[in-house]
């Protein structure tokens, strides 16, 4: 059997391991209020590579049969492409659960202001931390960490991911040269609607810092304090916002700057756009099955429906409230595809 990926000593028996914490994922999966599993429209967004699926009961009949694929027995047979097995040991799958359990209850707190989230940022880097190194070494979501990035924060996550909460060694990590010079912004939208699409996508164009979409989360995260990109690229539109949130570091308390659903429709906007200019390649393999699935002739959706999907998507015609919520993104694609129909 595989060594555990985090403590390169024991056997990684743990099947079904979250590399997107559970707290955050059924966020980003389910629409609010509806818990089941049929109800998933999740999208992963990466370059040349975007895994997409949908629930089963949010679909016309004859989607349903192919998207019941992540079903509640896939979940349990761990296909989904965010939950794996045999990654890490049942002691250090632990561990992962205790530091997401605490800072899980940071979501509760919300504020209009900038506001200090309820925990140290210590904690807060460990949580992000291990956040990034699991889809990093996942592969899957468009995280490519170097080996040398990967070793580092795999050596911080070993060394301070406490069994027991009482046992973090907050003034360890405050201390550590690791993690020391290491800093982090995060930004949130308090006023995310329930039915508010929710995406995971990491920009492949930010390096200094990472930059990561989770969620109602923005999350921009330096090995080195450099944030430099942010004065060069655009961020989804939101680079004077980042500009303007405070930097957590290590021995303070984690700060968190605030922003409203309109911030955050535009940012989904500029992702949807993002997605329609350098990813369609990317969507390709989803849109394929979608049309395979709806019965449609030949293994591949024709490219003018695909272009005009992500037209549908994209389109500025509809009123604002009702543009990029979960049923919105459903929609737009069914409404294209049953245009097409034979
Ligand atoms: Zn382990």
């Amino acid at each position: 059997m595989n060594k555990c990926r985090l403590c390169n000593t024991k056997d990684a028996e743990k099947k079904g391991s979250h590399i997107v914490p559970h707290f955050l994922l059924k966020r980003i999966e389910n629409i609010e209020g509806k818990t089941g599993r049929d109800y998933e429209l999740g999208f992963t967004i990466e370059k040349l590579n975007a895994k997409s699926h949908f629930g089963r009961s949010v679909q016309p009949e004859k989607l349903e049969e192919t998207f019941g694929e992540i079903s509640d027995k896939d979940i349990e047979k761990n296909e989904h492409p965010l939950i794996v097995d045999n990654f890490f040991c049942i002691d250090c799958e632990n561990r992962l659960a205790v530091i997401e359990s605490e800072y899980a209850k940071t979501t509760e707190t919300k504020d209009t202001r900038e506001y200090e989230s309820g925990i140290c940022s210590a904690i807060g880097i460990l949580f992000w931390a291990s956040v990034i190194w699991r889809m990093s070494i996942n592969g899957k979501s468009g995280v490519k960490l170097t080996q040398e990035e990967n070793e580092k924060l795999r050596q911080i996550l070993d060394c301070f991911l406490p069994q027991k909460l009482e046992e973090l060694d907050e003034k360890g990590i405050n201390e550590n040269g690791l993690v020391k010079p290491i800093s982090y912004k995060l930004l949130r939208c308090c006023e995310c609607h329930v039915d508010d699409a929710k995406w995971l996508f990491f920009h492949p164009d930010f390096f200094n810092p990472l930059c990561l979409l989770i969620d109602e989360y923005v999350l921009c995260f330096s090995f080195t304090d450099n944030f430099e990109d942010i004065d060069n690229k655009d961020c989804l539109g939101i680079n004077e916002l980042i500009e303007q949130a405070p930097i957590n570091k290590v021995d303070a308390s984690e700060k968190i700057k605030p922003f409203d659903n309109a911030t955050y429709k535009l940012m989904t906007s500029n992702l949807l756009e993002i997605a329609k200019e350098d990813y369609m390649g990317g969507l390709d393999e989803f849109f394929d099955r979608a049309h395979v699935a709806a019965g449609g002739q030949e293994n591949k959706m024709p490219p003018e429906i695909k272009a005009e999907i992500i037209a549908e998507l994209t389109s500025n015609k509809k009123k604002m409230g009702r543009r990029y919520t979960q049923e919105d993104v459903n929609n737009s694609i069914m409404k294209i595809m049953k245009k097409h129909a034979p």
